[in-house]
């Protein structure tokens, strides 16, 4: 599904020299290159602040305790996305409130959301699936309208670009309170370990959440909020660094892949390619398939049976994951989920495909389609 070794070789130089770097000056705790990240990643935004921690779960978790939610406060995100959205949650006390995605687009809904909203309704938190932006236009007028807070999931979307109608164009997670990302090998900013990072412009929130990811201490020893130990390794700061300069080259290379795969197989039926929305840029993170007709599965068996991996994200809706049934949510709460869980498919996509890797793939769907 990725290729992290070729892109390696590629980078290797730079890579080797940050790494050796790093370990040389033995700063692996708070080292030059974490503030130095911090910086680089927040001009490449164009927002105010970058604070990193220790993953993209976390990155979750400190934003909403940052924004002082408090058990019983009503959240709203989307019934399709990776388990860690509601994980943190759930962690917190706070009350899950699950709605649908788009069935175009895979994002949450807006539709959904305001059908969601309640007196008791304190956040939102789109996710921006796959590496395109949710419709964030209309979910920051509902959150004004009702004063609630906007929490971006940007763990598979750093670098995509959000259009509002006036023209004005945002980076994804740049547009809510906070954003949160995620530097996991697999995203498209990843480290060689685990990495996130959360982002705002606000300067008091940006100190709380600074705070926070350090055992909610400003001066050292003195602990002003209750904290987590959430921090970026140097080590991998120093390998983002290397790997932003190519990030949005990273991006066009998924582009690339995307528009061959869209070629191939638009127009096969029962295969439907990826939308592309009107006010989103699209980065890739899955090129993902829906296959009609109960085909999906055995699409996926044929693609292995040709050493080609596919993946499923995501199986299984989160309102009948076992560890959610206490939700209360019903089985039939959910069709567009409950479809798309059992329509998707995902294929290779990563920085390093080929032509002729991806002309053996689409052969393969395509002989089985035609
Ligand atoms: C990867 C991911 C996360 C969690 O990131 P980690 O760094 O693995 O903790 C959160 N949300 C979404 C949508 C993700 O894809």
């Amino acid at each position: 599904m990725v290729d992290l070794r070729s892109q390696y070789e590629r980078l290797k130089a730079d890579i080797d020299n940050a790494i050796t770097g790093v370990i040389s000056s033995t700063a692996f705790i708070k080292g030059p290159d974490v503030r130095l990240f911090e910086e680089e990643l927040q001009r490449y935004l164009g927002n105010r602040h970058v604070i990193s921690c220790a993953n993209g779960t976390d990155a979750l978790q400190i934003a909403m305790m940052a924004l002082g939610l408090k058990p019983g406060d009503e959240v709203i995100t989307t019934n399709f996305t990776f388990i860690a959205t509601v994980e943190v949650i759930e962690l917190l006390g706070l009350k899950t409130v699950l709605v649908e995605p788009d069935y175009g687009s895979f994002n949450i809904s807006v539709e959904a959301i305001r059908r969601a909203i309640t007196p008791r309704t304190r956040a939102i938190v789109p996710v921006h699936l796959f590496g395109q932006c949710a419709d964030m236009e209309p979910i920051l007028d509902l959150a004004r309208q009702h004063d609630i807070l906007v929490i971006e999931d940007v763990a598979q979307a750093t670098g995509a670009e959000y259009r509002f109608s006036d023209g004005t164009v945002k980076k994804a997670g740049t547009m809510g309170t906070i954003g949160c990302t995620s530097f996991f090998p697999s995203k498209n900013l990843g480290c060689y370990g685990d990495g996130g990072a959360l982002f705002t412009d606000n300067d008091e929130l940006a100190a709380l959440i600074r705070s926070i990811t350090n055992h909610g201490m400003k001066v050292r020893y003195y602990h002003d909020t209750i904290g987590v130990n959430s921090r970026l390794d140097t080590i991998q700061a120093a390998i983002l660094r290397v790997k932003l300069r190519h990030l949005d080259a990273f991006n066009e290379a998924r582009a690339r892949a995307a528009a061959f795969y869209d070629t191939q197989l638009s127009g096969l039926s029962g295969i439907t390619v990826p939308e592309r929305s009107a006010f989103s840029s699209h980065i890739f993170h899955q090129y993902t398939l829906r296959i009609a007709g109960g085909e999906r599965n055995s699409l996926r068996e044929c693609l292995e049976n040709e050493g080609i991996p596919a993946m499923i994200y995501y199986p299984v809706p989160l309102h009948m994951q076992k560890a959610y049934l206490h939700l209360g949510y019903r089985p039939d709460d959910f069709p567009v989920t409950t479809n798309l869980s059992g329509e998707v498919l995902s294929l290779p996509m990563h920085t390093e495909l080929d032509d002729e890797q991806l002309a053996y793939i689409t052969g393969c769907i395509r002989s089985k389609f035609n």
